[in-house]
C-alpha cells in the first residue's frame, strides 16, 4: 500500500478515462464532458432531458450551437476566456427546445482535467426558468405597483413595525406637503405632523389610525385627523389603514395607510353647517318676531275694538255686536235688548269743572254701567257722553229694569260733590226682526222721551 492519494490526483485519473464518462452519468444534474476544442463528448441523461434532444443529437456538437441563441451572445467571449485563462464560466443563459418552450439555464463549465496532451471541461446546469418566471412576475408585480401608486389620487405611505415611514407616493407627497425624503423615517408620533381631531383638539400620534393598526391588528376605515403641512396650512385627511402579517407572527409587521384630501369637502361642509345654524338663529328670531307680532296684532285688535279713555268696547265693536245679535235672533227667535244712556247735562260739568273732570265723570259712569253687567252683557261707549248696553236673550221688561239698575248706579256717581244722572232708552229686537238703524233709532227715540220726561229715567220703546 503507498501513500494516500490526493484529491487533485484522484481527479486526474478520473479525467484521463473512460471512467469520466461513466461518472456523469450517475450525476444527477443535467452535466456535459467537453472535448478541449468544446465538443460534447458526453451528455447525461438530465441533460438530454432538459434540451429535449435525443443523445445521438447532442454528443459530437460544439457546445455552443446548442445555446445558439442571440441572448446568450456573451458566451462565446466567455468560452474564449475559459479556454486562455483557466477563468470558469458562469451564465444564466436560455435554450429554446424543440418543442419551442423556453428554458433559462444557470450554466457552469470549468476545466475539469488538464495535462500537457489534453483539457477537458465539464459544464453543469441548473433548471432555473420557475425561479426566473417567479422573479420575473414579481418584479412586473413590483412595476405595476410603483405604476398604480404613482397615478393613484390617494396618497399612501408604508409604516413599518414601529410606525416609521418607509415609503410614499406622491400623491402623499402632495396632500401633506412634504417630499418622499422629508417623510421617510419619520413617525407617527412626530410633533410635526401637528395633528387635530375634527373638534379641534390634539390628534396625538399614538392614537393616529396606523398606529392603532399597528397595535390591534385591526383595520381601519374613514378616520378624519387634520395635519399642518410645513406652510402651516391646515389639511384634512380621511385615512384608511391595513395592517400587514407575514403569516409567521400574529402582530403586523407593517401598515399601509391610504389618505385621501377632504380639506375643501370638509370647508364645505362646515360652510354648510354654520349656514344651518345661522339659518336656525334666523328662525328663531323670526320665530321671536313673530310671536312680538301676534302680540302686537291682538293688542292693536284690542285697541281697535276698545275706547281709549273708557276702556269699554268702541262703536265699531258695538255694530259688530249688534250684527251678531240680530242673526241670533234670526236663527233662534231669542230676543235681545238695547239700552242707550245718555248723561244728563253733561256739558255743565264740563263748562263748571273743567275738560278733564268731564272725562272722569265719563270713566266713572262707565264703570257703574259695566260693575251692573252681566258676563253675557255687552256694554260700549257709543258717543260723546252716550253708552250703548246690548243685553243678550232679554226682553223689554227685564231689559227696563235692567236700565234702571244701571242707573241707579250711575247715580252714585259724583263730581266735585255733585250728583251724576243720566237717562236711559230700552229698544227690544224679539219675533219681528229688526235693522241695526231701526233698534238703534228706537232706543234714540225712547231716550229722547226719557230726557223730555225730565231725565234721570229709563223710558220703554214703543
Ligand atoms: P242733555 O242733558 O240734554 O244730554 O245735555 P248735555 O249737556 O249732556 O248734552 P249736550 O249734547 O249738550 O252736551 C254733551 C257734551 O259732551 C258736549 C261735549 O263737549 C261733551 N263731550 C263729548 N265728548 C266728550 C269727552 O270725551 N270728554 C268730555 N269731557 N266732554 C265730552
Ligand atoms: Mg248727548
Ligand atoms: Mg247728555
Amino acid at each position: 500500500m503507498g501513500e494516500p492519494e490526493s484529491s487533485e490526483d484522484a481527479g486526474m485519473r478520473l479525467g484521463e478515462g473512460l471512467d469520466t464518462c461513466k461518472l456523469i452519468e450517475f450525476l444527477p444534474q443535467p452535466t456535459i464532458l467537453l472535448d478541449c476544442e468544446g465538443n460534447i463528448v458526453r451528455v447525461n441523461e438530465p441533460m438530454v432531458r432538459l434540451f429535449g434532444q435525443s443523445i445521438s443529437e447532442i454528443e459530437g456538437d460544439h457546445w455552443l450551437r446548442l445555446f445558439e441563441h442571440k441572448e446568450n451572445l456573451p458566451l462565446t467571449s466567455s468560452w474564449k476566456c475559459l479556454q486562455q485563462t483557466g477563468q470558469p464560466l458562469q451564465l444564466e443563459v436560455s435554450i429554446t427546445r424543440p418543442d419551442l418552450s423556453k428554458r433559462v439555464i444557470n450554466l457552469r463549465i470549468d476545466t475539469f482535467c488538464t495535462d500537457s496532451e489534453r483539457t477537458q471541461y465539464l459544464g453543469c446546469a441548473q433548471d432555473v426558468t420557475i425561479t426566473h418566471q417567479l422573479s420575473e412576475a414579481a418584479a412586473e408585480n413590483e412595476r405595476r405597483l410603483a405604476i398604480m401608486l404613482e397615478v393613484m389620487s390617494e396618497g399612501v405611505v408604508l409604516q413599518d413595525s414601529t410606525g416609521r415611514i418607509m415609503l410614499s407616493n406622491p400623491a402623499a407627497e402632495k396632500i401633506l406637503g412634504l417630499t418622499n425624503e422629508q417623510m421617510c423615517g419619520r413617525t407617527s408620533i412626530d410633533p410635526r405632523w401637528r395633528s387635530i381631531r375634527e373638534d379641534g383638539s390634539d390628534y396625538p400620534g399614538q392614537e393616529h389610525p396606523a398606529m392603532r393598526s399597528l397595535a390591534t391588528g385591526h383595520m381601519l376605515r374613514g378616520e378624519v385627523m387634520g395635519v399642518h403641512k410645513p406652510t402651516g396650512e391646515l389639511t384634512w385627511i380621511s385615512i384608511n389603514s391595513v395592517p400587514l402579517f407575514d403569516g409567521k407572527s400574529t402582530a403586523p409587521y407593517a401598515v399601509v395607510a391610504s389618505f385621501s384630501d377632504i380639506t375643501e369637502l370638509k370647508n364645505g361642509r362646515d360652510e354648510t353647517q354654520s349656514r344651518l345654524d345661522s339659518l336656525h338663529l334666523i328662525q328663531i328670531e323670526l320665530e321671536m318676531h313673530q310671536r312680538e307680532l301676534e302680540e302686537k296684532n291682538v293688542q292693536l285688535r284690542s285697541m281697535a275694538d276698545t275706547d281709549v279713555l273708557t276702556g269699554l268696547k268702541n262703536r265699531r265693536c258695538l255694530f259688530e255686536r249688534l250684527r251678531a245679535e240680530i242673526a241670533l235672533v234670526e236663527r233662534n227667535g231669542n230676543p235681545f235688548s238695547l239700552v242707550l244712556f245718555d248723561i244728563d247735562f253733561f256739558k255743565s260739568i264740563n263748562d263748571t269743572y273743567g275738560h278733564m273732570a268731564g272725562d272722569d265723570v265719563l270713566k266713572k259712569v262707565a264703570h257703574a254701567l259695566q260693575s251692573c253687567a252681566r258676563i253675557s252683557d255687552f256694554v260700549a261707549r257709543y258717543g260723546g257722553e252716550e253708552f250703548a248696553v246690548i243685553l243678550p236673550q232679554t226682553d223689554s221688561g227685564q231689559a227696563l229694569q235692567a236700565a234702571e239698575r244701571m242707573l241707579s248706579e250711575v247715580r252714585r256717581t259724583y263730581c266735585e260733590g255733585k250728583q251724576v244722572t243720566a237717562s236711559a232708552g230700552v229698544a227690544c229686537c224679539s219675533g219681528s226682526v229688526m235693522s241695526i238703524d231701526a233698534l238703534i233709532e228706537a232706543a234714540d227715540k225712547a231716550l229722547y222721551r226719557a230726557k223730555d220726561l225730565g231725565r234721570n229715567q229709563a223710558v220703554m220703546a214703543d
